[in-house]
C-alpha cells in the first residue's frame, strides 16, 4: 500500500488556500475529508495507482496530490488560473519525488492525450451557467476508464449529468451525498458559513 487514508486526509488537510477566490472561476477548495474518501475510493478500484490521471481545474492541487501519494503513475493538473497552478506545483513538489505537468488554460479548449482517469472538483456552474456540464463533456472525452467529480446536488442537475453521461457512453454511480461548507468568500453569502448539498460521481466507461 502506497499511503494510508488517515495520512492522506491529514496531509491534504495542509492543501494551500486560494490567496484571491476568484468569484467567476468558482474558487471553492474541495474539503479534505471529501478529497481523501473521493480518491481513496478511485484508489480501491484500481483507477489510481499506476494510472495516468487528469485533474481538471486542479486550482491548489490537493486532488492532485492525493493521486500523486496513492501510487498515480502521472497527473496532469490543468487551471486556467496561472498563480493557483504555481501554488500546485509548489505545494506539490514538497510531498511528492514526481511533479505535476501543469497546463494553464480553459479545460473546454484544452486539447489532452487520452487519459486513465479524471478527477475533479469543477466549477459549480453557478457563476457561469454549464461550467459543470463543459468540465464533465471534457472529462468524458478524455477518460478511458473513469471519472471522479463533485456537483451540486438537486434532482434536475443529477438527471442531466446522467443524460450527459449517458450520451458519452458512460454509467453513472453516485458515490456519496454530503454536505460542502465554504468560508463566506463572495459578499453575497450572507452567512459566515455557506452549507450546500453536493453529490459525490463515479462515471465508468462503459466497454
Ligand atoms: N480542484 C480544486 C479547485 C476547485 S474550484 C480543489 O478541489 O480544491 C474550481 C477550479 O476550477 C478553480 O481552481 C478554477 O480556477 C478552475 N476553473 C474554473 N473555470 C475553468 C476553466 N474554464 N478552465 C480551467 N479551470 C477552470
Amino acid at each position: 500500500m502506497v499511503i494510508d487514508k488517515k495520512r492522506l486526509e491529514l496531509i491534504l488537510s495542509k492543501a494551500p488556500r486560494f490567496p484571491t477566490p476568484r468569484k467567476d472561476l468558482e474558487q471553492y477548495p474541495t474539503s479534505s475529508r471529501i478529497a481523501s474518501y473521493m480518491l481513496w475510493t478511485a484508489y480501491l478500484k484500481g483507477d489510481i495507482e499506476g494510472r495516468v490521471v487528469a485533474d481538471l481545474g486542479c486550482g491548489t492541487g490537493v486532488l492532485s496530490l492525493g493521486a500523486l501519494l496513492l501510487g498515480a503513475s502521472e497527473v496532469v493538473c490543468i487551471d486556467i488560473d496561472c498563480s493557483a497552478l504555481t501554488i500546485a506545483k509548489h505545494w506539490i513538489e514538497n510531498y511528492s519525488a514526481i511533479g505535476i505537468e501543469a497546463l494553464c488554460g480553459d479545460v473546454t479548449w484544452i486539447s489532452l492525450r487520452e487519459i486513465d482517469t479524471v478527477i475533479m472538483n469543477p466549477p459549480f456552474g453557478v457563476y457561469k451557467r454549464g461550467a459543470d456540464i463543459s468540465f464533465l463533456r471534457k472529462a468524458f472525452e478524455i477518460a478511458k476508464r473513469s471519472v471522479y467529480s463533485i456537483h451540486k446536488f438537486n434532482p434536475q442537475s443529477h438527471r442531466l449529468i446522467t443524460e450527459t453521461a449517458k450520451e458519452a457512453n458512460f454509467i453513472t454511480e453516485i458515490l456519496s451525498i454530503d454536505y460542502m461548507e465554504i468560508p463566506q468568500l463572495y459578499e453575497e453569502h450572507v452567512k459566515r458559513v455557506h452549507r450546500f448539498k453536493v453529490a459525490l460521481y463515479r462515471f465508468r466507461k462503459r466497454w
